[in-house]
């Protein structure tokens, strides 16, 4: 039986913006918020977000790096940090609200009040390294989210999902020496940050704990479908996590014009779907969508929707995956074959 899903999102993820053109920037969400509200009432439960504490975001990045954040935000270029990731009055607190709303789902799912989340957040987060802040993102969201679980509820297993179109070079770093993390990341080679090649596949303790697909351009749902059915799943009934969290960036879309990818509205919902399956075959069914990219609005809301629509379906459908063959050469010769058996 599904438990209810938890719905992260809150007006005040409006405040961190700027008098410019950015594509990360309120507008992405706010349709979005009111449409939810409209369409699915009822049938989730609504969180608002707590900031995070120093404490929680120590986990993840230095003390200085924190200390220029906080500068930044009051000085009169925005852009003085990073060119495109603006710091404005309001941003500190927007992101920490942000890393804080995913702890609040991340609570209740461990909890049992809810089975599975989706913390509609901005900023975006799986740019930002311990370091230093990029690619919009100036708190990592997720890497705080997965710190705060090894330590509050002592997982020593858990599973991120990146399929945002962008690699998420913030995360793998955080995570780049343990096994007590499986970062595995799908996105468009050739695309900022420019990081995420097949051989980086993490170190120490963690050699084989870091899984990175670049995938081509022309890729779309078919080839996406086929990686995500063929790998992750192996490679999830293998490692057992105890929690799978998603960066869930959707700037894969067809019309998003950031990328050249060209995933539909429909896949986002069927990648969804075999998530929410994998979940229940290995963790009961603990898993966390954070949002990070998407810079189209309307493509962004639809994909949305269609994910949403998943996670509260009834029953889990079977997803059919069709061989690709241009998507198979991914896989063969790749290095994760040496730790995973697929
Ligand atoms: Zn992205």
């Amino acid at each position: 039986m599904n438990k209810k899903l938890g719905l992260l999102y809150d007006s005040r993820y409006f405040d961190h913006t700027i008098d410019q053109f950015s594509p990360e920037n309120p507008d992405r969400i706010r349709h979005l918020y009111a449409t939810i509200q409209d369409t699915y009432a009822d049938r989730y439960q609504m969180f608002s977000p707590r900031e995070a504490t120093l404490e929680d975001i120590k986990a993840v990045h230095s003390s200085f790096y924190i200390q220029q954040i906080r500068e930044h935000a009051v000085q009169a270029d925005p852009y003085s940090y990073d060119r495109d990731t603006y710091l404005m009055q309001d941003s500190f607190v927007t992101a920490l609200l942000a890393a804080g709303g995913c702890l609040e789902i991340a609570d209740s799912i461990m909890d049992g009040k809810i089975g599975s989340g989706f913390a509609l957040i901005r900023p975006p987060g799986h740019h930002a390294e311990t370091g230093r802040g990029m690619g919009f993102c100036i708190l990592n969201n997720i890497g705080i989210t997965a710190k705060y679980l090894q330590k509050k509820y002592h997982l020593s297993r858990i599973l991120i999902i990146d399929f945002d179109v962008h690699h998420g070079n913030g995360t793998q770093e955080v995570f780049y020496d343990t096994d007590q993390v499986l970062f595995i990341s799908l996105h468009q080679k050739g695309l900022f940050p420019f990081s995420g090649a097949p051989e980086e596949i993490g170190k120490e303790k963690g050699v084989g704990y870091t899984i990175n697909l670049p995938v081509y351009p022309q890729f779309g749902d078919c080839e996406y479908t086929y990686l995500v059915g063929r790998m992750l799943q192996s490679v999830v009934e293998q490692y057992m996590p105890q929690i799978i969290l998603v960066s869930a960036g959707f700037d894969g879309h067809c019309d998003d014009n950031i990328s050249g990818t060209h995933l539909s509205t429909y896949w986002y919902g069927m990648v969804t779907t075999m998530l929410k399956q994998y979940a229940r075959d290995s963790c009961d069914s603990r898993l966390m969508f954070i949002l990070e990219g998407g810079y189209n609005p309307l493509s962004l809301e639809h994909s949305i929707l269609a994910t949403l629509d998943s996670f509260l379906a009834p029953e889990i459908p079977r997803v059919g995956i069709m061989y690709t063959e241009r998507a198979d050469r991914i896989l063969i010769n790749h290095p994760l074959r040496e730790y995973w058996t697929i």
